[in-house]
């Protein structure tokens, strides 16, 4: 049980301290964990978040977005009605955090969506012992086991080596994945000026002003067939579309955990599928969990029942808590889209 944290209508809540996490209704004080659209709602009164993730959340949504704004610093400590409240990197994309709220004699993290892989676009996930442990299990089944990043990126440059003529196309989220991709290629060795779809362009910029090194970028534009041969990212949802007929005989890749089902990938025409996640996969999830030493986790949403079985075979408590509205900024490759 946790005296911390409670389930409302609107989401987690901290009565103590007054304060809405990840909130999916307006609330009047909110702290956001990061900028993703199924945690980053506007209209509430007041948010809490990273500078990145505020900065982030007025590119998408307009500076009016909330009331008043204020940023914490990873590790910045502040009271609120005595409850101690700090925000620690979650590893997920640039800005995101955990939520650590503190009390005497006990403590509970709120860990939005969280990855354990690196990432060289935003700060390692920090584990925080805790109490209680809120946390996503999107890939909470133990079916999913994400491979390291540099084998899936040299499957891509190896498949535009076998194709030079063609243009290779990579669906990937807007927030994060992208910026991902990129400073993963550059890692592999990859140098050419990679081609950006319209949607991608301002949270990249912003990524390369926050020092974030991506090497050389460009929009697609006009462009189309004279692209031939090189490398463009877009939202997965423009795969198929109009947009994507501009390109000579592209090749089709998705850069996403849910890759890890062939069928999945099958159906959905790709031929490429580039297993790549920003969330926990199933060994990560568990590890988590245990290094947290939380007598209590709460499941947001996700795989919810197969890690609660899990954490109660392990002697903790666990409840998923079905909160419906988180996971819709990977809606274009979750079970429910397809
Ligand atoms: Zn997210
Ligand atoms: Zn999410």
């Amino acid at each position: 049980m946790s005296t911390l944290l409670i389930q409302t209508p609107e989401g987690l809540y901290c009565p103590a301290a007054g304060v809405h996490i990840d909130p999916l209704r307006p609330v009047a004080r909110a702290v956001i964990t990061h900028a993703h659209s199924d945690h980053a709602r506007p209209g509430h009164g007041a948010v809490l978040a990273t500078r990145e993730t505020l900065d982030i959340m007025a590119l998408r949504l307009g500076a009016g977005f909330a009331g008043t704004t204020q940023p914490l610093a990873y590790g910045e400590a502040l009271t609120l009605d005595g409850i101690h409240l700090r925000l620690v990197p979650a590893g997920h994309v640039l800005g995101s955090a955990q939520v650590v709220i503190e009390a005497p004699g006990e403590r509970a993290v709120v860990s939005g969506d969280y990855k354990r892989q690196e990432d060289p676009t935003c700060a390692p996930f920090e584990l925080v012992p805790c109490d209680t442990f809120v946390t996503e299990a999107t890939f909470g089944l133990p079916v999913f086991r994400h491979p390291p990043i540099a084998g899936e990126l040299a499957r891509l440059l190896a498949s535009m080596a076998l194709f030079p003529e063609r243009t290779h196309l990579v669906g990937a989220y807007s927030l994060g994945k992208a910026q991902r991709l990129i400073a993963e290629l550059r890692r592999c060795g990859y140098d050419r000026t990679i081609y950006l779809h319209g949607a991608l362009e301002k949270v990249t910029a912003y990524y390369i002003s926050r020092g974030v090194a991506l090497g050389p970028v460009a929009p697609v534009g006009p462009r189309g067939k004279d692209l031939a041969g090189e490398l463009v990212i877009c939202p997965p949802g423009d795969l198929a579309g109009r947009w994507a007929r501009r390109f000579a005989d592209p090749v089709t890749a998705v850069a996403s955990g849910w890759m890890r089902v062939r069928a999945r990938a099958r159906q959905r025409g790709v031929s490429l599928p580039l297993i790549v996640s920003d969330h926990v996969d199933w060994p990560d999830l568990c590890r988590t969990v245990t290094e947290t030493g939380a007598s209590t986790v709460w499941v947001t949403h996700g795989a919810e029942e197969a890690l609660c079985h899990w954490c109660e075979t392990v002697g903790r408590n666990a409840q998923p808590l079905h909160m419906i509205g988180y996971g819709e900024e990977e809606a274009d490759s979750s079970p429910a889209q397809d």
